[in-house]
């Protein structure tokens, strides 16, 4: 990349609401950190979106530390890159409130992640989850973000947060940069262990169904031998076989191998041989990850150092956008 050219702003973020999953991993993460050279990066640790599903504050506070430790550890560079936690920058929620105003009711609740999520907890179906959109497309515009990496499931969120940005911009003038979803080749989709007609996610109940990008080489060992596949016995991709196009799919992403080569190589072997070389994949895959990070977690006043820096650049950025907005908006200004 032209290096007297301005660099294209990246926008990304992830719940405090678990460890990552392979599914985070392989669908954002992995993302992230290859655009983190080209591009001039935003990556937060999206805490204000975890409270629609109410965490205990101390297991939140906890999560949002070892959440930020993992960006780290995954090799994101906080000098280079901004990487933050949402509710230290207080511009996100106030140009998410203006945001709900720009944004019709029936819209939002279209959102598949509003259906089942409220599905999923039906004794908690908050406003918070409903204007979970606006918020996120607050988190993105904020930044003039050019490219937003994303897993499949995030999708519809980035086609709001598009409509309400050209909506704002058709009104004001131009406010506000129309971002574009950045969706990997593989690993957009990774499924549940156990439901492979489900996307793996990192608040699931049933901890067999995914793999924490923490767990060590046994736990992906055992858990990759129990995941469901079917009774063919034989390692190729097709419809309805989703428990072995999912593994295939893990697999490739973590080797480089395409389908076809991953199919000749299990030519006469069975899922035995075809689960332990995706453990063992995964494993190799991981380990620098859970490595880095248990020397990162150790080291809190670093960790707390690098977030407070983080807040200060995001914030001067975000700040000048929300001002914008206002202004245009119509607030008086001192
Ligand atoms: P939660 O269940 O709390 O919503 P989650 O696993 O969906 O957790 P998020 O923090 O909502 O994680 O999403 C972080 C990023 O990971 C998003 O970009 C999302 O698109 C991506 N992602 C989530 N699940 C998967 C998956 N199964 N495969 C690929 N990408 C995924
Ligand atoms: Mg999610």
């Amino acid at each position: 990349m032209e290096t007297n050219e301005k660099k294209k702003v990246v926008l990304s973020a992830i719940q405090p609401t678990g460890t990552p999953t392979l599914g985070n991993y392989l669908g954002a993460l992995k993302n992230w950190k290859n655009m983190a050279d080209d591009y001039d990066c935003f990556y937060a640790v999206a805490d204000l979106h975890s409270i629609t599903v109410r965490p205990e504050p101390a297991q939140l506070r906890r999560r949002t530390l070892e959440m930020y430790a993992l960006l780290l550890a995954i090799g994101l560079d906080p000098e280079k890159n901004t990487v933050f936690v949402q509710s230290h920058v207080n511009a996100h929620a106030q140009l998410a409130w203006i945001l709900n105003c720009y944004t019709q009711f029936g819209e939002a609740a279209r959102m598949t992640q509003f259906k089942d999520k409220s599905e999923k907890h039906p004794e908690n179906v908050n406003v918070g989850l409903f204007a979970y959109p606006t918020l996120m497309a607050a988190d993105i515009l904020l930044y003039q973000a050019d490219f937003v990496p994303i897993g499949v499931d995030q999708k519809q969120h980035l086609e709001i947060t598009r409509n309400i940005a050209e909506r704002f911009n058709g009104l004001y003038g131009d406010t506000f940069t129309i971002p574009e979803p950045f969706i990997g080749k593989a690993g957009a989709k990774i499924m549940s262990l156990q439901e492979p007609t489900k996307k793996m996610s990192k608040s699931d109940t049933n901890v067999k169904a995914f793999i924490s990008v923490l767990d060590d080489t046994d736990t992906i060992v055992r858990k990759i031998k129990s995941a469901v596949t079917d009774s063919e016995a034989r390692v190729y991709y097709a419809e309805g076989k989703d428990g072995v196009n999912n593994l295939m799919g893990i697999y490739s992403c973590c080797t480089g191998k395409s389908f076809e080569e991953i199919e000749q190589e299990f030519e006469g072997k069975g899922y035995g041989d075809f689960k332990a070389a995706v453990a063992e994949a995964v494993a190799a895959e991981l380990a620098p990850v859970r490595d880095e990070f248990n020397r990162l977690i150790a080291d809190k006043s670093y960790l707390n150092a690098c977030m407070e820096a983080g807040a200060q650049k995001a914030a001067r950025v975000a700040n000048r956008t929300l001002r914008k907005a206002m202004k245009k908006v119509g607030f008086y200004q001192l």
